[in-house]
């Protein structure tokens, strides 16, 4: 059977390295995934050549750096299909998106009594900033629990929404489980009460097609790092009717018109929420990366790694004494497990002794971990460089832990 498999493994430098002479089997995607050469080789070639600051220089480097720098705004607005180019925030990664959104945002207009409504499958980073708020303004938060696969309950949602609710924020795909949740139509009951719909695209925008417009999310989060491009970048976008409303996040450079020490007046967004010297060559990198998707196709890598999501299922779920954690209907391309008798973090060393590269933990997800009664699971989680044999070793890797164990 000829599946819709990427062959692009060869992109990425790191992932042609050995440990003990075993070749590196990567499977920690969600985490932090990993950079093909273009990235790295375009960051390096900028602080060769190109390097200086952005946004006030008056000579030509800066100039071209500025260029580059706003070029990715655009590229990145058109990744996600922005209405404009000044809906795009640069920030240093997902969670200070969130939190960005959670001050400015929950500043603004949070009062006491409000209702904040949460998903139980959140990652810490979208559910601590929300608690800072909720103390700050006297909100409330109220959660949407799942079931027994890691999949929201629609039904419990509809319960919790009420004009008291003014925002509901859920990630696109929870990190701990895989499950993609029903984002759009979440937007659409979150609207019909008025309230601000935030989204935590940590692991869907790398995954598949985004279109915020679409979706009808107010704000969409998501880092650099996770999509093939550097560390200490990321992304909110944020509806230009709500951001022009919202106080600053951080004050400083570059976010304001003019100060003295009565009175500052502030820049419009983007640039009101970007105080400070910005990441410059992160931004470069990811527009580099952003590049890179394009060119593999959003929908190439839904289709490859739907592909290697269901052969990885089928190979674990054949292996006796495991048994997956997040079993929804709609998954993307995260195996979270548990096996008899192992610790998980057993399980993670032992396999890196093999070569093999998961992640064992919590997952900053305690309250998902405390749904499904477990303190921590592994997790092998794919890109779109991952192969089949990948997942034939992870299998075996497994089964010869097992075998340590039990004999
Ligand atoms: N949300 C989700 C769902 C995540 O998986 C992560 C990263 N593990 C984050 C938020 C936070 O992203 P970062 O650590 O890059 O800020």
């Amino acid at each position: 059977m000829s599946k819709p498999y990427l062959d692009i493994k060869k992109n990425f430098p790191v992932l042609n390295r050995t440990f003990d002479g075993k070749p590196l089997i990567y499977l920690d995607t969600a985490a932090t995934s990993q950079k093909p050469a273009v990235v790295i080789d375009a960051m390096d070639r900028f602080y060769r050549e190109s390097y200086g600051t952005v946004r006030r220089g008056v000579y030509r480097l800066s100039e071209k750096a500025t260029q580059a720098y706003e070029g990715t705004r655009h590229k990145v607005a058109n990744l996600i299909n922005a209405a404009s180019d000044r809906e795009i925030i640069y920030t240093r990664g997902c969670t200070e998106s969130l939190n960005l959104v959670a001050y400015s945002w929950g500043r603004t207009f949070l009062k006491p009594g409000d209702e904040i409504i949460l998903s139980q499958i959140e990652h810490h980073a979208n559910i601590v900033p929300w608690q800072i708020v909720r103390d700050m303004s006297g909100a409330v938060i109220k959660t949407i629990p799942c079931d027994d696969h890691g999949q929201l309950l629609l039904d419990e949602y509809r319960k919790l929404l009420s004009p008291k609710t003014k925002v509901v924020a859920v990630n696109h795909v929870s990190n701990a489980l895989g499950t993609i949740n029903p984002v759009k139509e979440m937007a659409r009951l979150a609207h019909e009460v008025g309230a601000v719909v935030v989204v935590d695209g940590a692991q869907s925008i790398s995954h598949m097609r985004v279109d915020v417009q679409d979706l009808g999310a107010d704000f969409y989060a998501f880092s650099s790092h996770k999509m093939f491009g550097p560390t200490g970048a990321g992304i909110l976008y944020g509806r230009y009717d709500l951001l022009e409303k919202m106080l600053p996040f951080q004050g400083g450079g570059d976010m304001i018109r003019q100060v003295t020490f009565e009175r500052t007046t502030l820049q419009v967004p983007p640039h009101r929420f970007e105080a400070g010297t910005p990441s410059i060559v992160e931004v470069l990198g990811l527009g580099v990366a952003v590049d890179y998707l394009q060119t593999v196709g959003l929908e190439n890598i839904e289709a490859h790694e739907h592909a290697l999501l269901e052969y990885g299922t089928k190979l674990l779920s054949e292996i006796p004494g495991l048994h997956l954690i997040g079993t929804a209907a709609k998954k993307s391309g995260i195996l979270g497990f548990a096996l008899d008798g192992i610790h998980p973090h057993d399980i993670g060393t032992l396999l890196d002794m093999e070569g093999i590269a998961i992640r064992a933990g919590h997952h900053c997800a305690q309250p998902t971990m405390e749904r499904f009664g477990v303190p921590a699971t592994a997790r092998a989680s794919l890109g779109p460089y991952n192969t089949e044999s990948d997942l034939d070793a992870l299998a075996a890797g497994i089964r010869k832990i097992q075998g340590m164990f039990h004999h």
